[in-house]
């Protein structure tokens, strides 16, 4: 598994999932002018949207070496999970461990578990079943969810998400028993400061609770995008909005903020869905962003 050197931080990509999920790009990205991807379909086609429209996608974690400590950005699908209303990744079955420990990584090792928010695709592994109970899989990590995804997210409480049937289960089975295990905690404000290279930031919209990881270090930067971005299109047209966020106008501003920064500071951009490419190097002139190139690292998973 190749790594990317960012500064002293060193990241590498564990995909879980690579393919389709069943939806065009009029229906993963819906009232998106359908011109815009044909414009685009010369750098799309084949790595971002199938020959037939379908959009291709990736579930992966990001892992950071970081001041000596293993932080994972998001856990992907997780196995043997009983999605109701998302056929493709009900009881789905990975070698993600493996993956890790390819990488060098066991569970006992990972300090830190960042879930960017409380989507199906980004807590999975969480936990792990073990008999009859969901217990936490990195046995020794701190698990950081901001506030207002756990309150939004919490069946008890008095939310009712658009995603809400796509996201049954999840609480329960991949947030609860990492409180209850006593490992979650819960950040509250605009930012939360995870060591002297990392820190995460707020970016609500595609959830309430939403946040991008901030990494810098020695002059170098990368901004972990989470799910403000789940096709390079967006970059050139950040208004373009997945069927997925609970509150698009929103999740617009935020996309538009990171774009800028990123732009403005030479970040890399790593967002948790890009297939084949996962991390983009952007540049703006005036109001207008572009992908100037491609970090080269992990090649690309078979498709499934
Ligand atoms: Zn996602």
């Amino acid at each position: 598994m190749d790594a990317l050197q960012i500064g002293e931080a060193q990241v590498t990509r564990v995909v879980e999932f690579a393919g389709e999920v069943g939806l065009s790009t009029e229906a993963f990205f819906p009232g998106s002018d359908p011109h815009l991807w044909q414009q685009a379909s010369d750098w799309l086609v084949p790595d971002f949207v199938g020959p037939d429209g379908q959009v291709r996608t990736a579930v992966q974690t990001w892992l950071v070496r970081s001041e000596g400590k293993v932080v994972l950005i998001d856990t992907g699908l997780g196995n043997d999970k009983d999605r109701p209303y998302v056929p493709v990744w009900s009881r789905y079955h990975s070698d993600y461990l493996a993956q890790l420990a390819a990488a060098g990584v066991t569970p006992e090792q990972v300090d830190v578990v960042v879930n960017t928010h409380l989507h199906l695709d980004h807590v999975g592994w969480n936990t792990r079943l073990a008999g009859r109970d969901w217990v936490p899989t990195f046995p020794n990590a701190t698990y950081l969810v901001h506030r207002a995804d756990y309150e939004f997210w919490d069946p008890q409480g008095p939310h009712t998400p658009g995603f809400g049937r796509g996201n049954q289960n999840v609480f329960e089975d991949s947030v609860a028993p990492v409180a209850a295990a006593g490992q979650l905690h819960i950040w509250d404000g605009e930012q939360h400061r995870i060591d002297g290279t990392l820190t995460l930031r707020l970016a609500a919209g595609h959830t309430p609770g939403s946040a991008v990881v901030d990494l810098r270090s020695r002059g170098e930067a990368a901004l972990f995008a989470g799910d403000l971005l789940h096709s390079p299109l967006q970059i050139a047209h950040p208004d373009v909005t997945s069927c997925f966020c609970e509150d698009p106008a929103r999740a617009a501003e935020s996309r538009l903020r990171l774009l800028a920064d990123a732009a403005d500071r030479g970040a890399l951009v790593l967002p948790a869905h890009f297939h084949h490419r996962g991390a983009a190097r952007i540049t703006r002139t005036g109001g207008d962003f572009t992908v100037s190139g491609w970090a080269a690292h992990s090649p690309q998973q078979p498709m499934r």
